[in-house]
């Protein structure tokens, strides 16, 4: 049978994809016993760009769970739900500087610093609306759906995994609702939270979901439009300062793309009006984030000129 030929972009970007196939080192987030189980070396890398062209190699196609790259799209939710000033009273919008699961609010406001940690994450999650636990994660997993163009579904071995160590989460959930951070009952929060952590994406689900990002919050495929500018702006606001757990600073230095990560492995980066890019690999460095994740955005950014801040 004939070889498919490649597009430009999708022979440079395979070049980029080798070179860091040969990167080793980090390890699997086993403290989520199923994710402990994950194949070390999958490694997968997809772009989108925001008029819908979408370019897959190695396993860009092999489900994996969202976890915290689930965040910024709950907090659009949030945001599209109740307003700016509402959820502006639940979740603040600054870095913390620490670890994504730290029992973190501020002092003296008692709120989450931001919704990419988890504690700003599960109070986003309390304002999901819905009347049942059951309405709340429908939403989201029809949320991540448009998101993505294709019907998600949820990874229920890691749901239950993740349900039954969740100590660490659950004392969160209930520090907010001792500082009154939470919009319902902690562990209907919790659930949600956790539900969403659980949907299975590949990393050519990621880049589509991104690409709404990079285009104006419409889908580029579908065409459906998600998101309004503002929502838009806040969430690729707190993505690129907030995004890439205690390693924001470098990674905006060093890449600069708004992005998110997440233990599973994932990292989605979206240039505005560009393009978006996912890589999966699970193998994490000291800060949560995939060794080869960080390797290929590090090089591709160089590479494409991808960062924001070398726009012309
Ligand atoms: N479900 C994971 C947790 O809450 C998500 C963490 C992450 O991806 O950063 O621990």
């Amino acid at each position: 049978m004939a070889e498919r030929v490649m597009s430009p972009i999708e022979r440079e970007v395979g070049e980029v994809f080798e070179r860091v196939r040969g990167i080793g080192g980090g390890k699997l987030a086993s403290y989520i016993p199923e994710l402990g189980k994950a194949d070390e070396e999958a490694f997968g890398l997809a772009v989108c760009t925001a008029d819908g062209f979408t370019a897959g190699l190695g396993d860009a196609d092999q489900e994996f769970t969202i976890q915290s790259i689930s965040k910024p799209f709950v907090y659009g939710l949030a945001l599209a739900t109740h307003g700016r000033e509402d959820v502006d009273a639940y979740i603040d919008v600054e870095p913390s500087g620490e670890a994504y699961n730290e029992l973190s609010v501020h002092p003296e406001s008692g709120r989450p610093l931001n919704a990419m940690i988890n504690a700003g994450a599960i109070a986003a999650s309390s304002l999901v609306p819905g009347r049942t636990v059951e309405e709340r994660i429908d939403a989201v997993v029809s949320l991540l759906s448009s998101y993505a163009g294709r019907q998600l579904e949820l990874d229920q071995g890691v749901l239950d995994s993740e349900t039954q160590s969740s100590y660490r989460n659950r004392a969160i959930a209930y520090m907010l609702r001792a500082h009154d951070m939470i919009a319902c009952d902690p562990d209907e929060a919790l659930a949600v939270y956790l539900a969403q952590c659980a949907v299975k994406v590949t990393c050519e689900d990621l880049a589509a979901m991104g690409a709404v990002l990079a285009n104006g919050g419409v889908q580029p495929r579908t065409g459906e439009p998600i998101l309004e500018p503002d929502v838009l702006r806040r969430m690729l606001s707190v993505m690129a300062t907030c995004g890439m757990y205690d390693g924001a600073g470098n990674w905006l230095t060093d890449v600069g793309m708004p992005a998110k990560s997440g233990v599973s492995g994932g990292i989605m980066g979206v240039l505005p009006g560009q393009l978006a890019v996912a890589v999966f690999s699970p193998m994490l460095n000291d800060h949560g984030n995939s060794v080869r994740g960080v390797a290929a955005f590090t090089e591709l950014s160089r590479e494409f000129g991808l960062h924001i801040f070398d726009r012309p």
